[in-house]
This record gives structure tokens, C-alpha cells and sequence, in this order.
């Protein structure tokens, strides 16, 4: 054990004083808060986890509607900082479905020991920062409190589901869900008229699965959304054993790509204007076959120039107006936005699903669900009768979770208050006047414009080499200096201006969230950050301030 919190004269001895006191609390026990633990711990740091549900995955534990899979590659979307476990892992899928994250997940808990190291069915409520003693008073919805010198908030960017806030939703008398809170037992729906809300890719996903079991589906969709075919398929045993032949070579090559992911698929540096039409065609097919996001990778502009993109639209339009028969359909779910700006879907037979006889789509565009009423739904005065009703309406995303909890800093400021025009952060670790408070996969890191494994594994890593570090220096307090986190704000905001993500009504700015300040939340560009943190880290860790408690 380290036992950080008394190792000096001027800190405040802790270890041993109370039974309820930690180096280290860690919210949440998804991929990002299962790493921090077992890394803290491995590093000597007495360390105490609270998860809100009653085991390990997060996402994956959550998310349990039909069609639930990762759309980066199960090569990728998986941990790396064990060769043994991943030598280990047998992978069934391309893209895995939720069952078999959540066993990898439960895997990984078990092999690590990291079970122990949370207290699970407990929602963390808040955090008080102690202005004399300098620590963190963590207190739970059980009405715990445990005291600790850091915080490591891994609450995850997509936890907290956005539930519109529709009259009557306590009235319905059938079924109602939201597929970020699946039900643990399933759902059959064999037999019964259902409606999905949404055509994200959480209703992309689950859709085909829906339609292939109720009586009738019903889909409202307020914003038609481009998707590409995974194409996905059972996993290629000849490719896995080249990957596993040299598997940090792999994922080396796939750090350095900027989302940290697709090494293995081009991604062109060329212009669509340097095409020929014929020549655009042949390379918008060949991406549309390599599945998913990387049919991105078609041309270098296609997410930077407006028109260059508008290529990249007209032929995923053409695509859906070729595979759903009816007319009306087709033009109803040909989006005629910025491709990319919101994140891109990747399905299995979303548009086939809408040729099949119990398949209706509504456009709600122009009249928003008015009400729910004990029977159903009402749009433009006409009731929609269900007996169940699918909320597919994302996620209160990035900032959600940490502003569900009541967190007060230094002074007794509190994080919604400091973040009431928009989350601020140096680097989405920390932000100014909450001392020892990290996030992971904050707002102002890459986060969800990445492979979000990979992602967490460099916060953890990142986070636990300086406190290491500062402790070894004799620190016992580690705060983001608020010149850099301004400077950071900025950079963050400018490498978004460079590029069309701003140009649509995404979560990534906070717009599906009535009343969500807009702020583009995450970092572009996964090597650049990396490079950028290093610097810090050579540089003493510049831009936070390091004190020794009491002085
Ligand atoms: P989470 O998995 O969200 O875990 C956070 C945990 O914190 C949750 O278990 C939650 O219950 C807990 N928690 C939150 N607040 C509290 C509190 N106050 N008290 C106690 N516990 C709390 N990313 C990819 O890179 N590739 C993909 O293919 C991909 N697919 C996805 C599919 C779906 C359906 C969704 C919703 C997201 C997907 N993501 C994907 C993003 C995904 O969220 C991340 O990949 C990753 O799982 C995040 O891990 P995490 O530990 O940071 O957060
Ligand atoms: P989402 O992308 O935010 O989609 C939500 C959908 O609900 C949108 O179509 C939205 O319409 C609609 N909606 C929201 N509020 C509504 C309202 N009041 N009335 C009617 N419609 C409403 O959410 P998501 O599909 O859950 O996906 C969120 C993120 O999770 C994804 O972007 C991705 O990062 C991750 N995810 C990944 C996968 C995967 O393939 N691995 C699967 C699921 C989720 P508007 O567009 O008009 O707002």
C-alpha cells in the first residue's frame, strides 16, 4: 500500500484513522472504472469503487436491447493492457453482440479480482470537497459516506438516458422502455403492436430485431439518419491469428489512426474532386463493402468540405432508395444532412426492414408526440394504439452523468455551476477549483470520437502515472490551472471549427437535450492528443498546479 494520504508530515494522516477513508474512489464499473480500479490498486493505492448497477460493463450492462453490438471492430474494442487476456479472448463476431461484451466484461472482472473492489446497487449521489482537511467526502444514495484524497469519475459519456419529457408518460398502461435501461429478463415482444422512438443507432440496431418478432412496429422518426452495413459476420479465424501474432504491432497502427481505430482499412488522402465521377462511384462502393464507419474513409474531404461530403450523402441516399421499395418510405428516410456530423450508424438489415408488411414508419418531423395516453401515443391529434412503447432517444451524453451527482469543489463551488454555459476542462481530466477530481473520458478529450476502450486505458494509464508521479514529488494535491484549461477550451473548440461536426443538431454538441448549452464536447483527434499529453507530462505536467496539503 502507498498510503498516500499520511506519507508526509504536512498531509493529513489518514490511512488507518477511520475505516471509511481511501486513496481513491472510483464511480462506475464499466470498461473505464474496471481498468482505473485494478490499475490503482496495482500501484499500491487503497482504492473503493461504487456502480450503480448490480455488476460490471456499464454500456454493456445497460444496453441490453436486441441488436446491441459494438461497431468498432471486437479486435479493437477490447482491452490491451494484458497480452495474456487478449491472446486469451476468443472473439465470435466482426462486431460482437452485447451478450458477449458483457461476458468479456465479466471475464475481465473475474480474472483481475476487481469484483472486491466495488460496492455495486449503489449510486453514487455527490462529492463535497473539504476546504481544511483538503480530501473528498463521497456519499451514496444507501447513505454512505467514504472520504478519499482523489475521485476518478468513470460515470461514462453515454449513461445517463435522455427520456423526452412527454404529458402522460406515467400514463401509458402497456410496456415502456428506453434502450439504454433494457430490461435485464429481455422483452418479448412476439405478438404485440409496438412503437420505437428514434432512428439513432440504438433503434437502427434494434429495429430489424423488433420487427422480426412483434405483430406490428410503428416507427417515429424525427430525424432520418445515414447508415452504413456493418457487414458484419463471424469472426475471420485467419485474420485473428495474424493480429494475435503480433497484437501491440496491431494496436500500435491502430493508436495512431485518428479515431484509434480501422488501421487495417484505407483511408484515403486524396480528394472526391480529384475523381472522376466513375472513379468516385467505384470508391464510395468499395467502403460502403468494407462496412460501417469506414466507408468515411472514401476520400480525405469528406468531413471537411461541405460539398465533398454532399457526394458521400447523395450515394448512401441512393443506396436506401434502392433497397426500400416503397417510394414514400425511401425519401422519408434519405437524410439530407451533413453526413458524419452526427455519428454514423452502422446496421444489419436496417432499411430491408422497411419492406416487410408489419413495418410502418411515421414522420414526426413536423409534429412532435403530443401525448402518451393509456393506449398509446398521440401525433398531429391521431392516437397510435401499443402495447409497448421503445424510447430510443439516445443519451444525455458526456456531461450527463457527472452533473446528475451534486459535486462541490473548492469554496463550495459546485460543477454545475462552473459548467452552466457548457462543461470546461484542462485535457477533459480535470477542471479548475475541484482538486483530485478526475474524469474519464471527459468533455474536451476524445472520448466518444474514438475507440472508447483504448480511450479509457490511456486515461487510466495517464491518471495513474501522475499520481504516482506527484506523490513521489511529495504532492499530495493535483488541480488544473485555469489559464491552461481556458487555453485547452479553445483548442478544443477550434480543431471542431475546422471541421463540419458543428454544422447539425448532434449530441456531440449537447442539441438533443432541450435546453443543453452547445458546446462541441469532444477532442478530434486521438494521436494529436496523445502527443499533446506527453508533452505535458515531459514538461513536469504542466498546467496543473501541484501542492502539499497544508501548504
Ligand atoms: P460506461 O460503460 O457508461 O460505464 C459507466 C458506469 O458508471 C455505468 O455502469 C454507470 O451505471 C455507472 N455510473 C454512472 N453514474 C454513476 C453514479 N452516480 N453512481 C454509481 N455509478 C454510476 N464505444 C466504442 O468505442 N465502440 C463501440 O462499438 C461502442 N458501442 C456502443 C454501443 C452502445 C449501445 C452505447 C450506448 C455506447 C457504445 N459505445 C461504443 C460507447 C461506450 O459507452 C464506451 O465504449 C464504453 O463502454 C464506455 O465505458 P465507460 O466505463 O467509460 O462508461
Ligand atoms: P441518438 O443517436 O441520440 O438517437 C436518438 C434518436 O431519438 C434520434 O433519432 C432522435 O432524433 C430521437 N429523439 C430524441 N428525442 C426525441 C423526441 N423527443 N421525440 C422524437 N424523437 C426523439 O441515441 P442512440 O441511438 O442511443 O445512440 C447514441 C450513441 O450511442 C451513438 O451515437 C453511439 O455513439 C452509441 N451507440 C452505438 C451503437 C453501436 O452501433 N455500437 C449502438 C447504439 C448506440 P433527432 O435526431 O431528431 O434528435
Amino acid at each position: 500500500m502507498l498510503n498516500l494520504v499520511d506519507r508526509s508530515s504536512k498531509t493529513v494522516p489518514l490511512m488507518g484513522q477511520a475505516s471509511k477513508t481511501f486513496d481513491a474512489v472510483v464511480v462506475g464499473a464499466g470498461f473505464g472504472g474496471m481498468y482505473m480500479a485494478h490499475l490503482l490498486r496495482s500501484k499500491g493505492f487503497t482504492v473503493r469503487g461504487f456502480e450503480r448497477g448490480s455488476g460490471v460493463g456499464g454500456t454493456w450492462f445497460w444496453n441490453r436491447y436486441p441488436g446491441c453490438r459494438c461497431d468498432v471492430e471486437s479486435m479493437e474494442y477490447s482491452y490491451q493492457f494484458s497480452d495474456g487476456l487478449q491472446q486469451d479472448w476468443q472473439w465470435s463476431e466482426r462486431y460482437s453482440a452485447q451478450p458477449e461484451i458483457l461476458a468479456y466484461a465479466e471475464h475481465v472482472a473475474h480474472r483481475f479480482e476487481i469484483l472486491g473492489l466495488f460496492t455495486f446497487n449503489t449510486s453514487v449521489e455527490g462529492a463535497d470537497f473539504d476546504d481544511l482537511s483538503r480530501l473528498w467526502t463521497v456519499r451514496t444514495a444507501a447513505g454512505e459516506a467514504v472520504q478519499a484524497r482523489y475521485v476518478i469519475m468513470a460515470t461514462g459519456c453515454l449513461s445517463t438516458a435522455n427520456m423526452p419529457d412527454i404529458a402522460g408518460l406515467d400514463l401509458f398502461d402497456g410496456q415502456l422502455h428506453h434502450t439504454g435501461a433494457w430490461p435485464a429478463e429481455g422483452l418479448d415482444v412476439s405478438g404485440l403492436r409496438v412503437a420505437v422512438v428514434g432512428t439513432g443507432s440504438s433503434a437502427i440496431q434494434s429495429i430489424p430485431h423488433i420487427a422480426a418478432q412483434a405483430q406490428h412496429l410503428t416507427v417515429f422518426q424525427r430525424t432520418p439518419n445515414y447508415s452504413i452495413p456493418a457487414q458484419n459476420g463471424p469472426i475471420d479465424t485467419t485474420r485473428v491469428a495474424e493480429i494475435k501474432a503480433n497484437y501491440e504491432e496491431y494496436r500500435r497502427r491502430n493508436k495512431n489512426q485518428p479515431a484509434a481505430f480501422g488501421a487495417d482499412f484505407p483511408r484515403n488522402g486524396d480528394s472526391v474532386f480529384d475523381a472522376t465521377p466513375e472513379e468516385r462511384e467505384s470508391r464510395f462502393e468499395a467502403h460502403w463493402g468494407y462496412g460501417g464507419f469506414m466507408f468515411m474513409g472514401a476520400f480525405a474531404d469528406l468531413g471537411l468540405d461541405p460539398q465533398a461530403n454532399a457526394y458521400a450523402a447523395e450515394f448512401v441516399r441512393s443506396k436506401i432508395r434502392a433497397t426500400v421499395k416503397d417510394t414514400a418510405t425511401a425519401e422519408l428516410l434519405c437524410p439530407d444532412t451533413i453526413i458524419g456530423c452526427k455519428r454514423l450508424c452502422a446496421d444489419t438489415g436496417y432499411f430491408e426492414t422497411y419492406n416487410r408488411d408489419n413495418v410502418t414508419l411515421v414522420d414526426i418531423s413536423a409534429h412532435p408526440i403530443e401525448k402518451l395516453t393509456r393506449s398509446g401515443l398521440v401525433v398531429n391529434k391521431a392516437l397510435y394504439e401499443f402495447d409497448a412503447i421503445i424510447f430510443a432517444t439516445g443519451f444525455d451524453a458526456m456531461t450527463g452523468s457527472l452533473l446528475k451527482m451534486e459535486i462541490r469543489g473548492e469554496g463550495g463551488l459546485t460543477l454545475k455551476d462552473k459548467w452552466a454555459d457548457g462543461p470546461k476542462t484542462y485535457l477533459g481530466l480535470m477542471t479548475a477549483g475541484f482538486p483530485n477530481l478526475f474524469m474519464m473520458t471527459g468533455p474536451g478529450s476524445p472520448s466518444v470520437l474514438a475507440n472508447m476502450i483504448t480511450g479509457v486505458e490511456q486515461h487510466a494509464d495517464y491518471i495513474c502515472d501522475l499520481l504516482t508521479w506527484s506523490h513521489k514529488e511529495g504532492f499530495s494535491e493535483i488541480k488544473a490551472e485555469p489559464v491552461a484549461e481556458q487555453t485547452w477550451v479553445e483548442v478544443v473548440n477550434m480543431r471542431s471549427q475546422a471541421t463540419l461536426y458543428p454544422r447539425c443538431n448532434s449530441w456531440y454538441l449537447g442539441a438533443n437535450v432541450p435546453g443543453k448549452p452547445r458546446v462541441f464536447m469532444p477532442y478530434l483527434g486521438f494521436p494529436d492528443y496523445v502527443a499533446r499529453l506527453q508533452e505535458i507530462r515531459d514538461a513536469r505536467y504542466e498546467g496543473f498546479v501541484f501542492a502539499a496539503a497544508g501548504g
